[in-house]
């Protein structure tokens, strides 16, 4: 893998072909993707119906690299299994989730980890960052899994770092530093490296709005570029996005073309 060389570019990806919508190749594409939890476990249970819950129903949505696709719903229409699926982080029942042609479900577990890791950069509500870790070595952890060499590593994180506009906070525990600050730590971390996708689930959920704006700004400077999605329920976040696509039971409702 060339990943060093990629974690390691600056720059983002060129603009897409806008013309080509209905291309395979976009960068994110679900098609007729369907989920449901529950499925295939053992237990007591008597019946299916009496522990699965359908998730997704047939969601198709494509996000082309350069934008940025909001995804709004109430609590429990499916937004966070959506960037699950596009995550790798799980297979849904039907349907195919695709990154830049390549069929998530095809691949082996090891396979789909490495591409996400390599691929895909993921925010979440509550960060999820290492409190025993300063925030250079959050940032640079992903490259580590990356083989990437010490020295690139942290000259990496503390750019990224210099990025979201902590270049002061380099050697800060999480712990002493503001929820603002550990987000943009956190999307650092997940441009460690340079994904082509950014899924970001509730990034300013914990966050007040002045504190959220700097977040916004630091994930709408990464998106140059990539292809991002990021569920919100709040309208300042959901004000970044290009297009937004609306979900309501599983099942998307507006805003995919
Ligand atoms: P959102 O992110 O929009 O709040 P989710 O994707 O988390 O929605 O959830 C969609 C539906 O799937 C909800 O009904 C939720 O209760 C259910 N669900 C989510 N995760 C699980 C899980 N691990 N096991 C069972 N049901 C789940
Ligand atoms: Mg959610």
């Amino acid at each position: 893998m060339t990943i060093s060389n990629r974690a390691l570019r600056e720059t983002a990806s060129p603009t897409p072909n806008r013309a080509d919508e209905s291309e395979p190749t976009a960068a994110v594409r679900l098609e007729g993707v369907s989920h449901e939890y529950g499925t295939g476990s053992g237990g007591g249970f008597r019946s299916r119906s009496d522990r699965t819950v359908t998730a997704l129903e047939d969601v198709s949505l494509s996000v082309e690299a350069g934008e940025i696709v909001g995804l709004e719903g109430p609590s429990g229409s499916g937004k966070s299994t959506i960037l699950h699926a596009v995550a790798g982080l799980l297979v849904p029942t039907a349907g195919t989730v695709a990154l830049h042609g390549t069929d998530v479900a095809a691949l082996s577990d090891r396979r789909r980890t490495r591409l996400r890791r390599e691929r895909v950069g993921i925010v979440f509500q509550r960060f999820h960052l290492l409190p025993a870790l300063s925030a250079r070595a959050n940032v640079a952890l992903p490259l580590v899994q990356a083989g990437v060499p010490k020295g690139r590593r942290r000259e990496r994180a503390r750019r990224l770092l210099e990025r979201v506009g902590l270049e002061n906070r380099v050697t800060h525990l999480p712990g002493e530093l503001s929820g603002g600050e550990r987000q943009r730590v956190a999307i650092a971390r997940a441009l460690a490296t340079d994904p082509d996708v950014i899924v970001a689930d509730e990034p300013t959920g914990e966050l007040d709005t002045a504190t959220g704006e700097t977040v916004l700004e630091a994930l709408t400077d990464i998106g140059r570029g990539r292809a991002t999605l990021v569920a919100s329920h709040d309208a300042e976040t959901l004000a970044v996005a290009d297009r937004v696509v609306t979900l309501r039971d599983g099942r998307v409702v507006s805003g995919e073309r």
